[in-house]
């Protein structure tokens, strides 16, 4: 017999199981649909970002970025360490258990909301006059009907044409997060955010890694000017970094990974690994959703279209997350989550492009909400910068932690922040301010007059909306 619903969320991950608690907060019988399976075969929701993605790759990060002080820098805090060794074996059990505490924390959110859990795949069957039907294939198999489907199945690592992932020698995100032993030379392809993370925690442990970049500018994405910082951060710290190269062939055999390929001067060149990491973007996930069944419309690149507000081509079906256009981001799916399940319930939800903040966990960490100096370069905005170096702040030197800025970019007439850029210590957690702050609108000379404590980090955000105006008052 179908089980009825108001609103069925296909996938678990931060889109799909945030939609369905927002849905059961709301009123509507919400049940979430997800497949992922933990080591033995149980329910693990959360999706890429719990299993494969945001939180181990930030464990990892941590426990790497802890071995590296205690061997490098805790010497400069007077500290001696004797007898410093990695245990990579409980190291990655420590971050298993992270995972965990996040799958269960879901799997009691859902209980205390009232959501139902189903695990399994999730595939449409047909569209009928009591809603769309909805098949679940996993340890049972059960058919939901529900008016309202959220479709939140989320993205997969792309592989290198003729080299796919074995996760043994060619590593995708899944295997980056699990290698059992140091590998003493890495490769990784693709130096963007999930390279650059996972390069690091592997030179952290004692790797000698090696990144190869099609891309002729180091993270494209990001304002120029931290972008350099960054890269000088990260070239001090021993990491190679290849710009402007075409990969011409992958090999794999017993001794290795041989990656044959162009370098930016069009040079034929070489490079031998113990290990490679693949990190060349994501594709969207429909596999198994059957879409076809019911006319769901994908776009040319594969991603199920959806208008601003993740509206499909078909009535009360929604998507939203890594399945959609977009960045690729967590929070901007979960931010979709709820604004459809408040669409559903006839609210105004909104999600505000603009402010989506990014954040890449390295050390130096980087962080940006808003446009780069060259967007509104291209844009022919009028505009004012602002910088202030880590370095002329005091916390900052308390910590041993100096490296980098916080940039301003505000509108020439009316002073309003038109981005805020971070290069520096704890930039994830800095950037909170510049997003409120651009939520409100306001202007530099808000965050300049505003009173910030001291000695923190965030006197250099303040610091850096004065210097907007020529009157930084530490440098
Ligand atoms: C290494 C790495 C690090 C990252 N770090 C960060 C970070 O620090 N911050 C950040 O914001 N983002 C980060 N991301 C990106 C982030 O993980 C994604 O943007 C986010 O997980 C997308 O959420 P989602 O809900 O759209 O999809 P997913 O998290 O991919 O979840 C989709 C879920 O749906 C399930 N599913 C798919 N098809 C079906 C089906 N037919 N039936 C049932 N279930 C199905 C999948 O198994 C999965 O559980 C990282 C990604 C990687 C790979």
């Amino acid at each position: 017999m179908a089980k009825n619903f108001d609103v069925v969320v296909i996938g678990g991950g931060p889109g799909g199981y945030i939609a369905a608690i927002r849905a059961a907060q709301l009123g509507f019988a919400t049940a979430c649909i997800d497949e992922w399976k933990n080591a033995q075969g149980g329910p693990a929701p959360g999706g890429t970002c719990t299993n494969v993605g945001c939180i181990p790759s930030k464990a990892l990060l941590q426990s790497s970025e802890y071995y590296e002080h205690a061997g490098h820098d805790f010497k400069n805090h007077g500290i001696e360490v004797q007898g410093l060794r990695l245990d990579l074996a409980k190291m990655l059990a420590r971050k298993a258990s992270v995972v965990k505490q996040n799958n269960d924390g879901i799997l009691y959110l859902f209980k205390k909301n009232k959501v139902s859990f189903f695990h399994g795949r999730g595939s449409f069957v047909a569209r009928t006059e009591a809603g769309y039907e909805v098949a679940v294939a996993g340890a049972s198999a059960e058919t939901l009907v529900a008016k309202h489907v959220i479709v939140a199945t989320g993205s997969t690592a792309r592989a290198l044409p003729g080299a796919p992932f074995d996760e043994q020698q060619i590593l995708s995100n899944d295997g980056a997060l699990a290698i059992p032993e140091v590998p003493k030379r890495l490769g990784v392809i693709g130096a963007g955010v999930i390279g650059l993370e996972m390069g690091s925690v592997w030179r952290r442990l004692g790797a000698e890694v090696t990144m190869l970049e099609a891309l002729p500018a180091f993270l494209g994405a990001a304002d120029e000017q931290v972008a350099k910082e960054a890269a000088k951060a990260f070239s001090r710290q021993g990491l190679k970094i290849h710009l402007g190269v075409r990969i011409d062939t992958v090999k794999a055999d017993r001794k290795g990974v041989t990656v044959g390929y162009t370098d930016a001067k069009g040079e034929a060149q070489t490079l031998a690994v113990d290990r490679l990491i693949v990190s060349i973007g994501r594709a969207p996930n429909t596999t198994g959703l059957n879409p076809e069944a019911v006319g769901l419309a994908l776009d040319e690149r594969g991603f199920v279209a959806v208008d601003d507000d993740c509206r499909t081509n078909l009535p009360n079906v929604w998507a939203v997350g890594d399945v959609v256009r977009g960045p690729m981001l967590a929070h901007k799916a979960e931010e979709e989550g709820v604004a459809v399940a408040e669409r559903i319930a006839g609210q105004h939800g909104h999600v505000n492009f603009n402010t989506v903040p990014w954040v890449i966990y390295t050390s130096p960490e980087i962080a940006w909400v808003g446009q780069t100096e060259q967007q509104l370069k291209a844009a022919g905005r009028a505009y004012r910068a602002g910088t202030f170096p880590f370095a002329a702040n005091g916390r900052a030197r308390a910590l041993g932690d100096t490296t980098g800025m916080v940039k301003f970019l505000a509108d020439a007439k009316t002073d309003e922040i038109l981005g805020v850029h971070i290069v520096g210590p704890l930039a994830s957690e800095l950037i909170s301010e510049a997003v409120v702050a651009m939520e409100f609108r306001a202007s530099s000379e808000d965050i300049a007059r505003i009173c910030h404590a001291h000695p923190s980090l965030s006197e250099v955000t303040k610091e850096a909306a004065l210097a907007v105006d020529k009157r930084a008052l530490n440098a």
